[in-house]
């Protein structure tokens, strides 16, 4: 069983390795997103500040140089806005020849001479292009009586560095998250993963038998706190469940070897003794069979339990009539009437359906009235009813015997329990009546109970719920009239006796 489970956790990670995975893997999510989004935001506003300010020089400077405009003075205005703006300018012939030669490095631009070419027809056109790593502003104008372009240029220089400088920041960042992820995940690893590595230790102590742990609920997590919880109340009902199975096997197994023991002696007694005697052998005998009628029941019960215990209790179901099986089964307590005076009283409303196993119900019918007539007192009179009360159909079984010390009352469902004066009784019981009762009824999931009152007498009482108008229900209403008139009459006759 261990071995299985220790197969099955090998199969899964580690908690420790999986919150690690998770927090790294958010973490890095997160500075990349954050890089990507940053980045084409810082990028955006640049190019847009960058056009505007080439746009607004380029416009001043296209107003301020004339054509007649002299060199000196053209030169100190592309200064100026190299101060203002931060952006280069220059005239540029259509051929690729610059005006002004000290104010670049170069002193040809056939390219972008070619390209402006293209782009620009009209004086006063004006165009932003992307030149190399340079936004360029151009417009056509003309200077010194000849057509040319004014240029202002922006290196995007400072972008790229930018975008290159925060790439290694989020590098950086990411070696960060993923060493933050270790701490982060050790610590929320320390707050789940101990916890549930301690109650899952005590879990194991719990299988293997040691019932007096105690699983502390004191820690951090809540759902960690439940478990510990459910584990108590788990070992408290195993160990009691373990203690009455010890002592139902103290118990059978004493119960067992008591009629083995006459048995064994009855048969020996006859063998050696009474043999030849008739009168002698058959009361030997007669002991023999009386006792193995009891070994037979007490097999029968214990059968009865193991069947419950295994979920057995209330396989087939029917619709039948509540009321006949009440009559049924507190006539079969019939012959106490004649042979030893008890009286049976029935106090029954007639045609009471149920949905429920019927042979199931019968066995609890029977050990009830069969208990209440063991244990009833010195008038041997015991009361059965049945009548509908709120929605439910209660039953009950009135005795007017010792009554149940209130102590007793939780425990006599359980306990496999035998008195001693168990021979004065005239229905015979195996102390697993009531075990069987409540097995059957928790099945159907019917609410029981006893009031009782020392001196006074007991209530054992059930509560079955009406089984709703089925055509079962219809077929046992056609069925039952004839019965019911055969009981009728029966009982008519009697009253005239
Ligand atoms: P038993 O075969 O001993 O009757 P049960 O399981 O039917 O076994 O009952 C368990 C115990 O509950 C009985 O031994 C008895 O002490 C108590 N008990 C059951 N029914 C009654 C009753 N009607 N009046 C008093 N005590 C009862």
């Amino acid at each position: 069983m261990f071995g299985k489970k220790k197969n099955g956790a090998k199969t899964g990670r580690s908690l420790n390795l999986v919150l690690w995975f998770c927090f790294s893997l958010f973490a890095i999510v997160v500075v990349l997103i954050f890089t990507v989004v940053q980045n084409a935001l810082v990028d955006r506003h640049y190019r847009k500040k960058t056009v505007e300010n080439l746009e607004t020089a380029g416009v001043e400077l296209l107003g301020a140089i004339k054509p007649n405009t002299d060199e000196q003075e053209a030169l100190r205005l592309f200064v100026e806005a190299y101060k203002t703006y931060g952006v280069s300018g220059y005239m540029l012939a259509p051929d690729g020849q610059s005006f002004f030669s000290d104010l670049t490095d170069q002193k040809s631009y056939p390219a972008l001479a070619q390209v402006l070419n293209k782009e620009l027809k009209k004086e006063g056109e004006s165009v932003i292009i992307s030149y190399g790593n340079t936004l360029i502003y151009a417009t056509e104008t003309t200077y010194g009586g000849q057509s040319c372009y004014l240029c202002v240029t922006k290196t995007l220089e400072l972008l790229t560095d930018l975008e290159e400088g925060m790439g290694l920041i989020s590098f950086v960042m990411v070696l960060v998250a993923i060493v933050l992820s270790f701490a982060a995940s050790g610590f929320v690893a320390m707050l789940v993963t101990k916890p549930v590595n301690e109650v899952t230790a005590r879990a194991k102590e719990l299988a293997r038998g040691d019932y007096s742990l105690d699983f502390k609920e004191n820690y951090f997590c809540r759902e960690i706190n439940e478990l510990s919880e459910a584990l108590d109340y788990a070992c408290v009902e195993i160990s009691k469940a373990d203690k009455m199975q010890q002592e139902l096997i103290a118990n059978v197994s004493h119960d067992f070897k008591t009629p083995l023991t006459m048995i064994k002696a009855y048969a020996s007694m006859i063998r050696e003794i009474s043999g030849d005697d008739k009168e002698k052998r058959d009361a030997h005998a007669k002991v023999i069979i009386d006792e193995s009628d009891r070994l037979t029941a007490l097999v029968v019960d214990l059968l009865d339990i193991s069947k419950l215990r295994a979920g057995f209790g209330s396989d087939e179901r029917a619709v039948f009539n509540l009321s006949e099986e009440v009559y049924r089964v507190a006539e079969r307590f019939d012959y106490l009437k004649e042979t030893a005076g008890y009286e049976i009283e029935t106090e029954v409303e007639s045609d009471l359906y149920i949905h429920a196993n019927r042979a199931r119900t019968e066995q609890v019918l029977y050990n009830l009235i069969g208990n209440a007539v063991n244990y009833t007192g010195e008038d041997k009179k015991v009361k059965v009813r049945l009548f509908v009360k709120g929605e439910n159909l209660r039953f009950e079984v009135i005795d007017t015997g010792a009554g149940i010390k209130q102590e007793d009352i939780p425990t006599i469902w359980d306990r496999y329990y035998r008195s001693s004066e168990m021979h004065k009784r005239p229905v015979k019981g195996t102390g697993l009546g009531l075990s069987i009762v409540k097995g059957v009824l928790e099945a159907h999931g019917y609410p029981f109970g006893v009031e009782s009152e020392e001196g006074k007498g007991s209530t054992f009482w059930v509560e079955f719920f009406p089984a709703p108008a089925e055509e079962d229900a219809i077929k046992e209403r056609t069925k039952e009239p004839a019965k019911k008139k055969k009981r009728e009459k029966k009982k008519s006759s009697e009253d005239g006796e």
